[in-house]
């Protein structure tokens, strides 16, 4: 087949299920048939040319809506290209449009879009996950083959969890910041999405790799994930100990999701490897540090929207002041979750709290670190269930902040480290998906893959 019959086959897949499952905001169809009709030209060609993306909405791509899902972006058109979107187009895959997601990627199940909700494929009453919960319900209900999606504190894994898709967490680093409309800068961590875990990690190594406009990106060679994911794929676990994080035990997942993740863990047994109870004794602390962390650079990062910059201004009728007009597109723009973000960066920030607050938190990070390194002196992974339940209906976690961020309790650890993880299907509890989460050393991404290509 040629690359346009492809990425039309896509778009019309689109038409015909968007109303249902809504995981886009945005769908460039010419943009995509012409990216499709060079790689048929023989412009391009590569191991992915001419296969289809869609990226999530938090990434700029030049000319093309990005919004962050918030309102206060509504309309905006990038003058440039994130560096991975470059590296996309380079690669001949046509980018099929832009994904839902929470606004500013602050959520774990795509309520708090400014544009309505993404529905779950596998149960249209139930969320997708999130932030990146488009980017996952469009490889679930086969809109596209491939997706990218940004992972701060599990916004790749945990909707990759619920919707029985692929997601992976790179080493912090290793993939570049440059052209992500920022949220915690320190944390945030874009990556592949996909249905099976050798296409995650052909995209992985098409997006991978230093970039110097991004200050802290790695400047050392990308380990070879897609061998390492051919390697784990035929099945030889001999050898590889797997960690399980003994305070993870008793955090009240549900049932089936415990169920699921033992018998997968069984399955990898009989491959070969062997499994080591660790003990990590400060992840108990990961999910308060990250509920300081996140929204103090978060309160700095989105200061940049004031209304004199980009999208939308309120209030600009000659009758307020500057900072009126500030704080009136700022009232008007953002959503309560984003709202609540700011504010409680706001107040950890600020002078005399500093130190209790995001002090403590940064201290806290540091053990976390520790705890990660002296694990991985024992083990060559840690692996435990992505998420503590399975995909949950609408509304059923939106009045209880706290209920929503339970959601990233295996996955925040990573971010706070900086390591790669990766979530990968493994069963289904009351007909629901259940992910599979293996965490990595920092720069050892290449680890993860052959475990999780074993575990599919
Ligand atoms: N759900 C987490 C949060 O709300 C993680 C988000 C993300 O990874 N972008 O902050």
């Amino acid at each position: 087949v040629s690359a346009v019959e492809v990425a039309t086959a896509h778009l019309d897949r689109i038409t015909a299920v968007e109303e249902r499952v809504h995981a886009f905001l945005h769908v460039d169809r010419e943009g995509a048939l012409a990216a499709a009709k060079k790689v048929d030209d023989g412009e391009i060609t590569g191991p992915l040319a001419g296969v289809p993306i869609a990226v999530k909405d938090v990434v700029t791509t030049k000319g093309i809506p990005t919004t962050a899902a918030s309102k206060i972006l509504e309309g905006w058109k990038p003058p440039y290209d994130a560096t991975i979107v470059e590296r996309l187009k380079a690669a001949g895959m046509p980018i099929l449009g832009k994904t839902n997601m929470d606004e500013f990627a602050m959520g774990s199940s795509t309520e708090y879009s400014a544009y309505g909700p993404t529905n779950n494929p596998w149960d249209l009453g139930r969320i997708p996950g999130g932030s990146g919960g488009g980017s996952a319900a469009a490889l679930a209900a086969y809109e596209a083959p491939l997706a990218i999606g940004t992972d701060t504190g599990g916004s790749i894994r945990q909707p990759g969890a619920v919707t029985g898709t692929v997601g992976a967490k790179p080493t912090y680093g290793g993939t570049s910041r440059y052209g992500l409309i920022a949220f915690s800068s320190s944390l945030d961590t874009p990556g592949p999405c996909a249905r099976t875990v050798e296409d995650t990690a052909l995209l992985h190594a098409v997006i991978a790799g230093h970039d110097p406009r991004d200050s802290t990106s790695i400047a050392q060679p990308v380990p070879d994930v897609v061998a390492a994911a051919r390697r784990g794929l035929q099945g030889d676990l001999t050898g590889v100990k797997l960690g399980i994080v003994k305070e993870f035990a008793g955090d009240g997942s549900e049932p089936g999701v415990v169920a699921a993740f033992k018998e997968s863990l069984e399955a990898l047994v009989k491959l070969g490897a062997e499994v080591v109870e660790v003990s990590c004794p400060h992840f108990q602390y990961a999910l308060p540090a990250y509920y300081l962390i996140a929204p103090s650079e978060c309160s700095s990062n989105l200061a940049r929207f004031d209304g004199v910059r980009y999208g939308l201004r309120a209030g600009d009728d000659g009758q307020h002041s500057l900072e009126e007009v500030m704080s009136l597109t700022r009232e008007a723009g953002f959503g309560p979750e984003v709202k609540r973000r700011i504010i409680i960066g706001t107040y950890a920030l600020s002078s005399g709290y500093y130190d209790a607050y995001y002090g403590q938190a940064q201290k806290v990070r540091t053990l976390i670190t520790r705890d990660f390194e002296a694990a991985f002196e024992k083990v060559d992974v840690l692996v435990s269930p992505t998420t503590p339940f399975v995909a949950f209906p609408f509304g059923s976690r939106t009045s209880d902040p706290y209920q929503m961020y339970l959601a990233d309790l295996f996955t925040i650890p990573t971010n706070l480290y900086g390591g790669p993880a990766i979530s990968v299907p493994c069963g289904l509890s009351e007909g629901l998906p259940v992910g599979f989460q293996i965490m990595a050393p920092t720069l050892a991404d290449d680890r993860m893959y052959r475990v999780a290509g074993a575990l599919e």
